[in-house]
């Protein structure tokens, strides 16, 4: 097969898990060539510019940064790819305007670490203290028994776990709500509690305690946070990275298919510039476009088929964004919150199925204020702030033109209205300038199905700890391997790029299992031409010892038959002396 060029390793997309997996797989020597169709690095996790503002699309914050003096998960793994950035500590965790579930009106502020938090739900909720104490304490040994975000360091051994982390082992199975019935949380409590579901896209009947708990409770300890600017500046720190390890990038240049020897193994990936050769390909794409049109369909494995089929109607999160540049600070507006989740009710139940059952009904958004946080987020007198909310694909999928614009601008509107209704602040006389995401603009943009930037839902059977629990039984085709928010860690950038870093190890492991095959293979063989060679050698020896052993023989009758003849003259001769000489006698 005729390569442009050959690496070890191809890494298909640079999002914020296929750079994670870059830098990864480049500091180990790996030589890697990272592959993106867009000009720029970091897929969801990007930034635009209009007039004089420069807009983020997808970063509210980030889980698990942490301070210097006590890193998080994220800034351990920058710290340990070389990567250092500023970062800006997100003030609180949220505010909810929305509805109690018993329809009483809801407005609390959470502030960030265990006891003001504690505090804070105790004064909303007086008399909810030791159930929030005990639902605290669970998320506090969840947190601790998982290293940190889901699975980070691994689970520890049983034993250990049956000893010191034993309610982990009790709650592993649950979902929130049932967590929140074992711990007689008040209904009010259980809302405050709730409100980062939708950071998930999966309500809390459904969503993995475990899953919940290692997320709510990093945010409450070690804060949210955001990257100096955007995201742009944490993706295009982590691209310089890998080109400073020795990494070549390919921007504009899309991989089209997975290319395979004849033994089934990965050899190459086809891509608009050209083939490419590697051992081993990680793909930062939603499996089911990997295995649905990138791999030959009768390579396509078994598991992968059955996953398509119960994956149907389990894509998560798809957004809509609206991004508003206003031409008055934060503080002249009288935004002081970074981050305000605004719904109808705070049952996160009932919200999910008002959202599902059509754009019209759907009154939940996340709104974000950055230059809360970072005031030098946008030019001096100005802010940005956005809107997001989830869709459901009908609501979109018939509309083009100006009923496309329309939807657009709707939803749009009605936000600004809600946000006016829910806190008193009319932001329509400041926009400057006014930017909307649909779903297509997403799926567009990322290339991920129906605009989901979450994946699959991580609940039930795909619930992220049966994911992570099953990742060595992923990944059925040697020398291929999928990143992203539709794997095992679910949402997120910090999953994402742990993600990458924990695909990137297994798949050097297994590379050098497979590489070790190889060799093996190849040693087999050659053992087998030597001994082929050997038993032709020796069967011209063989065939000269024959001819040999012929000659002997021959000679051998011969002489016996020589000796025989003349033994035979001179008994002749002797019994005729015999014969005469009785004659002789008688004579
Ligand atoms: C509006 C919005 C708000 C969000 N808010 C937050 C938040 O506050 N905090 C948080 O943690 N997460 C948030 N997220 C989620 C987060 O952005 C995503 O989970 C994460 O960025 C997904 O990363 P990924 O690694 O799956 O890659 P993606 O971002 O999906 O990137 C995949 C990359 O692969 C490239 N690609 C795809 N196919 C090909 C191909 N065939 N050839 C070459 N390149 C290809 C794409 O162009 C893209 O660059 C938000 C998302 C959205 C949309």
């Amino acid at each position: 097969m005729g390569y442009v060029r050959n690496f070890d390793a191809v890494v298909v997309g640079a999002g914020n898990a296929g750079l994670s997996a870059a830098v990864r797989l480049q500091l180990s020597g790996i030589r890697t060539l990272l592959v993106e169709k867009n000009a720029v690095p970091g897929g969801y996790a990007t930034s635009f510019v209009r007039g004089r503002f420069e807009i983020d699309p997808s970063m509210h914050e980030l889980c698990d940064v942490g301070p210097e003096e006590d890193p998080g998960g994220v800034r351990k793994l920058l710290t340990g790819y070389g990567v250092g950035l500023k970062w800006h500590r997100v003030p609180t965790c949220y505010r909810i305007i929305s509805t109690y579930s018993d329809g009483a009106p809801m407005d609390v502020t959470m502030p960030t670490g265990e006891q003001e938090f504690l505090d804070a739900v105790e004064a909303a909720v007086p008399g909810s203290r030791e159930a929030s104490e005990r639902f605290m304490g669970l998320m506090r040994q969840v947190s601790e028994a998982l290293g940190g975000s889901p699975m980070n360091g691994g689970l520890a051994p049983l034993a250990e776990l049956r000893e010191r982390y034993s309610d982990l082992l009790h709650t592993g199975g649950y979902t929130v709500d049932e967590v929140f019935d074992a711990c007689d949380m008040p209904p009010r409590c259980r809302d405050i509690y709730s409100a980062y579901w939708g950071y998930l896209g999966v309500d809390t009947g459904r969503l993995s305690f475990l899953h919940y708990a290692s997320m709510l409770y990093l945010y409450i300890t070690k804060g949210p946070y955001i990257p100096d600017h955007t995201s742009h500046t944490l993706v295009t720190a982590m691209e310089q990275r890998f080109r400073a390890l020795g990494g070549t990038v390919l921007y504009g240049t899309r991989a089209e298919r997975f290319l395979f020897d004849a033994d089934g193994g990965l050899c190459g990936v086809r891509t608009t510039a050209g083939d490419v050769g590697c051992h081993f390909a990680i793909a930062n794409i939603n499996p089911e476009m990997v295995y649905g049109t990138m791999v030959p369909p009768e390579l396509v494995p078994e598991r992968e088929k059955k996953l398509a089929t119960l994956h149907q109607g389990r894509i998560c999160g798809r957004m809509y964004g609206a991004y508003f540049c206003l031409n008055r600070s934060a503080q002249e507006l009288g935004l002081s919150d970074h981050c305000v989740f605004l719904s109808g009710t705070a049952d996160t139940r009932a919200e999910y199925e008002r959202i599902m059952s059509g754009w019209e009904q759907d009154d939940y958004a996340f709104f974000i204020c950055y230059n809360v946080t970072d005031p030098a987020f946008s030019p001096e007198g100005t802010c940005v702030c956005s809107f997001t909310t989830f869709c459901r694909p009908e609501d979109w999928e018939d509309l083009a033109g100006a009923a496309y614009e329309a939807r657009k601008n709707a939803l749009a509107e009605r936000f600004l209205g809600l946000f006016l209704e829910k806190t008193g602040i009319d932001l329509r006389p400041y926009v400057e300038e006014v930017v909307i995401a649909s779903p297509w603009t997403f799926a567009r943009y990322a290339g991920a199905p129906e605009g989901s930037a979450y994946g699959y839902a991580t609940a039930d059977w795909d619930g992220v700890v049966a994911r992570t629990m099953g990742l060595e039984q992923e990944f059925r085709l040697p020398g291929l391997y999928t990143v992203g928010a539709a794997g095992p860690r679910g949402v997120g950038y910090n999953s994402n790029m742990t993600t990458g870093q924990t695909v990137a190890e297994l798949a050097m492991r297994r590379e050098q299992a497979r590489g070790l095959l190889t060799d093996l293979k190849q040693a087999a063989g050659d053992l087998v031409t030597d001994i082929r060679e050997t038993a032709s050698d020796a069967g011209v020896t063989l065939k000269a010892l024959r001819a040999d052993a012929g000659d002997v023989a021959k000679s051998v009758t011969e002489a016996i038959g020589g000796a025989v003849e003349s033994l035979a003259e001179n008994l002749t001769e002797a019994v005729e002396t015999v014969i005469q000489g009785e004659a002789h006698q008688d004579a």
